[in-house]
C-alpha cells in the first residue's frame, strides 16, 4: 500500500496548513467565546481553493481529489473545528451539484461556492421528526398544476451555515405517498439564499461548535421553477446517501484534526507541568494515555484516508467510510476527554483549549449519521 502523498496532495496540505496555523488557529478561542461565524476566514479559505477541494477545475473547484480534500480539513479542525465543520458542508454541496447537476446548475453555483461569493453553502436534510430517519421527512414539493414548477412547504432542523448559505440542497417529498412511500418519493432541489418564503429560525444555542451556525429553516409554500430540482424526480434519497459517503469522509478527518490538536497540547503540557518535582510526562500514568491517544489518532487517520483513496478511485466506499466515521469520531472524544484530564483542573477552564476540543468534538459522533447508524450500515455489509 503505498501511504506517500502525490504533489498535489503534499502542496494542498502545506497550503491549508500555513493558513491554519497562522490565520485561523490564533482566531479560534476568540471565535468560539463569541459564538462568531468566520466569514473573513471562510472567503480566505476560498482564496486558497479550499471550500471546493474535490471539485472540477473547470467549474472553479481545485480538482485535487478526496484524499486532498481530507488533508486540508484535518489541518483546518486542527486549528477550529467550527471553521472546519463550515467548510465540510460547503465542499459537501459543491461536490454534490458538481456530480448531480445539469450544465446550468453546475456552471451557476459551484464558481461561486468555491470562490466564497456565497460565504457558504448548506445541506438541509434533517428535521424535527426525521434525523437518523430522512425517510421520514414531512418537507413537500408539489408539482404545480401548470407543470411549471413546485411548491416547497415544511421545515428543516440543525442546518449548518444557514443564516449565511448562498444556495440550499434541500430533500422533499415528491411522490405519492402510496406508491412511492418512505425513500422512494423523496427529490433534492437547489433553493438559493434570500428566496421570499424561506425564514431561518434562531441559532441553536450548542455545546461545542459555537462559530459554526445551526438553524432551522420554514419553507412557507416557496414557488421553486422546474430548473430547481437536482438530480431524477424521487430520486433524491439516493444523492442524500452518496453525498452522506463522502460527507463521513470529511467528518472523521475533522475529528482527526481536532484530536491531534488535542493530543499535541497534551505532550507539550506533559512536559511543561511539574508536579512530585517531575515534569507529569516522566509518570507512567500519563504516559500510557499519550501512547493510546496517538495510536487511536494513527489508526484514525489511516482508515479515513484508505475511504478518501476509495472514494478517489471510483471505488465502493461506503462501508469504510462508515468505519472511518464511526472510529475516528469516538476516538477523538476519548481523546479529547483524556487531555482534559492531563491538563488536570486547568483542562476544565478555557485558560486552555483542551475544553473546547472536547466541546466540539462531541458532535462528531452524531452528525452526518450517529455511531450507531454508522455500526448499522457497517453490520449490514457483512451480513449482505
Ligand atoms: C451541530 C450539528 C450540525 C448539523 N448539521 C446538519 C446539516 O447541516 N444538515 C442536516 O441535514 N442535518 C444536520 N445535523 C443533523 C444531524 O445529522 C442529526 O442530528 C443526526 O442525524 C441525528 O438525528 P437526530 O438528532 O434527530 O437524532 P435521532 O435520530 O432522534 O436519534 C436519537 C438517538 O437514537 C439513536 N438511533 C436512532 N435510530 C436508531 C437505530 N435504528 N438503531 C439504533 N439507534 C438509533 C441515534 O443514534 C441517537 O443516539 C446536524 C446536527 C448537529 C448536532
Amino acid at each position: 500500500m503505498n501511504l506517500t502523498l502525490t504533489e498535489t496532495q503534499t502542496l494542498v496540505q502545506k497550503t491549508a496548513r500555513e493558513f491554519a496555523q497562522k490565520v485561523i488557529a490564533p482566531e479560534a478561542a476568540r471565535l468560539d467565546a463569541e459564538s462568531r461565524f468566520p466569514r473573513e476566514i471562510l472567503k480566505g479559505l476560498a482564496d486558497l481553493g479550499l471550500m471546493a477541494v474535490n471539485v472540477p477545475e473547470d467549474l472553479g473547484g481545485s480538482g485535487a481529489g478526496a484524499l486532498s480534500y481530507a488533508l486540508a480539513m484535518e489541518e483546518v479542525a486542527a486549528a477550529c473545528a467550527s471553521t472546519a465543520v463550515t467548510m465540510a458542508v460547503t465542499n459537501m454541496v459543491g461536490e454534490i451539484i458538481a456530480h448531480f447537476g445539469t450544465p446550468a446548475q453546475r456552471e451557476f453555483h459551484c464558481p461561486r461556492l468555491a470562490d466564497g461569493t456565497y460565504a457558504a453553502g448548506s445541506f438541509a436534510l434533517s428535521e424535527a421528526g426525521a434525523g437518523s430517519d430522512p425517510g421520514g421527512m414531512s418537507t413537500t414539493a408539489t408539482l404545480l398544476e401548470s407543470g411549471e414548477g413546485y411548491v416547497l412547504r415544511g421545515d428543516k432542523q440543525w442546518i449548518t451555515s444557514g443564516a449565511h448559505a448562498g444556495v440550499f440542497i434541500v430533500w422533499a417529498r415528491t411522490g405519492n405517498r402510496e406508491t412511492h412511500a418512505g425513500t422512494r418519493g423523496i427529490s433534492c432541489f437547489l433553493l438559493d439564499g434570500g428566496t421570499p418564503g424561506l425564514t431561518i429560525g434562531k441559532a441553536e444555542d450548542k455545546l461545542g461548535l459555537r462559530a459554526s451556525n445551526t438553524v432551522p429553516l420554514v419553507f412557507d409554500d416557496i414557488q421553486l421553477p422546474k430548473t430547481a430540482l437536482l438530480g431524477e424526480l424521487n430520486g433524491g434519497f439516493k444523492i442524500a446517501m452518496m453525498a452522506l459517503d463522502g460527507g463521513r469522509v470529511g467528518i472523521s478527518a475533522q475529528a482527526v484534526g481536532i484530536a491531534r490538536a488535542a493530543l499535541a497540547e497534551s505532550v507539550q503540557y506533559a512536559r511543561d507541568r511539574k508536579q512530585f518535582g517531575k515534569a507529569i510526562g516522566e509518570f507512567q500514568g500519563i504516559q500510557w494515555k499519550l501512547a493510546d491517544m496517538s495510536t487511536k489518532l494513527e489508526a484514525s487517520r489511516l482508515l479515513c484516508h484508505r475511504a478518501a483513496a476509495l472514494k478517489e478511485a471510483k471505488k465502493p466506499f461506503s462501508r469504510e467510510a462508515s468505519m472511518a466515521k464511526v472510529f475516528a469520531s469516538e476516538a477523538a472524544v476519548e481523546i479529547c476527554n483524556e487531555a482534559v484530564q492531563i491538563h488536570g483542573g486547568y483542562g476544565y477552564t478555557r485558560d486552555f483549549a483542551a475544553e473546547r476540543h472536547l466541546r466540539d468534538v462531541r458532535a462528531s459522533t452524531i452528525y452526518e449519521g450517529t455511531s450507531e447508524i454508522q455500526r448499522i450500515v457497517i453490520a449490514r455489509s457483512q451480513l449482505a
